[in-house]
């Protein structure tokens, strides 16, 4: 049975995700005040808002997945100060080009969209696993997917698997040094404390498997 995403989910999941970015604003700022500048709650919250707004505003409706993911890439990119709101901006406008069935994705598509948006996050940040950012959390969360996309898993088993991996990879951070970013000025230094961005970024896979685990609706 083909299992497919909805764009009624796709909006359930980035609501989610803004109402845990409220929760863990603290969290947040505190973790980028050990290595970085105090303000990765403060800009992720702003952000997440924003695009919390723009889809609960009746008027914005959108005509298919791809311009759901560039509206909310959009809104990140301009209401978020600092390096992430570009980053997870670039993640989202790359994510939003690659195939998809109009208003609803199947599993093989959203692991392409999730892995075009990692690549698209790379180019543009130059980070590599274990430089201690988002990376860290997303890259293996997203080989989680294609792991079990290839084994023929089920989207709820995938999801799973892919809040897990960028678990383990948020966790991983912890113990390395920064090599990108404002943190990458402390050296080793940086050692010892978790990556904010990674953090962000593993709420983002722990929201997808509340939000898109169930299967769609039928319509
Ligand atoms: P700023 O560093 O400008 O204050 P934020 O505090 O909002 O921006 O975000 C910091 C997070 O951004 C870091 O914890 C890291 O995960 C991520 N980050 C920084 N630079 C890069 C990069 N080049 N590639 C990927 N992620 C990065
Ligand atoms: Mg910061």
């Amino acid at each position: 049975m083909a299992q497919e995403i909805t764009l009624g989910q796709l909006k359930n999941w980035l609501l989610l995700y803004a109402d845990r970015i409220i929760a863990e604003e603290e969290q947040l700022t505190r973790l980028d005040a050990a290595i970085g500048d105090a303000d990765h709650g403060v800009n992720m919250r702003r952000g997440m808002e924003k695009v919390r707004e723009r889809l609960l505003d009746g008027e914005n409706q959108f005509p298919d997945v791809g311009a759901f993911f560039r509206s909310v890439a959009m809104t990140l990119i301009s209401a978020v100060g600092g390096a992430a709101g570009p980053l997870y901006g670039t993640f989202f406008l790359r994510a939003a080009t690659s195939p998809h069935n109009g208003e609803r994705v199947d599993l093989p598509q959203f692991t392409r969209m999730l892995r075009f948006g990692l690549d698209g996050l790379q180019q543009r940040g130059k980070a590599h696993i274990d430089d201690k950012t988002m990376v860290d959390a997303i890259q293996p969360a997203v080989e989680a997917m294609e792991a079990a996309l290839a084994s023929g898993q089920s989207l709820a088993v995938a999801l799973a698997a892919a809040k897990q991996a960028a678990r383990l990879g948020m966790e991983h951070t912890i113990g390395i040094r920064a090599n990108k970013g404002r943190a990458s000025y402390l050296g080793d230094r940086s050692i010892g404390h978790q990556d904010p961005g990674a953090t962000s970024a593993y709420l983002l896979f722990e929201t997808a498997v509340v939000a898109l685990s169930a299967p769609a609706p039928k319509e």
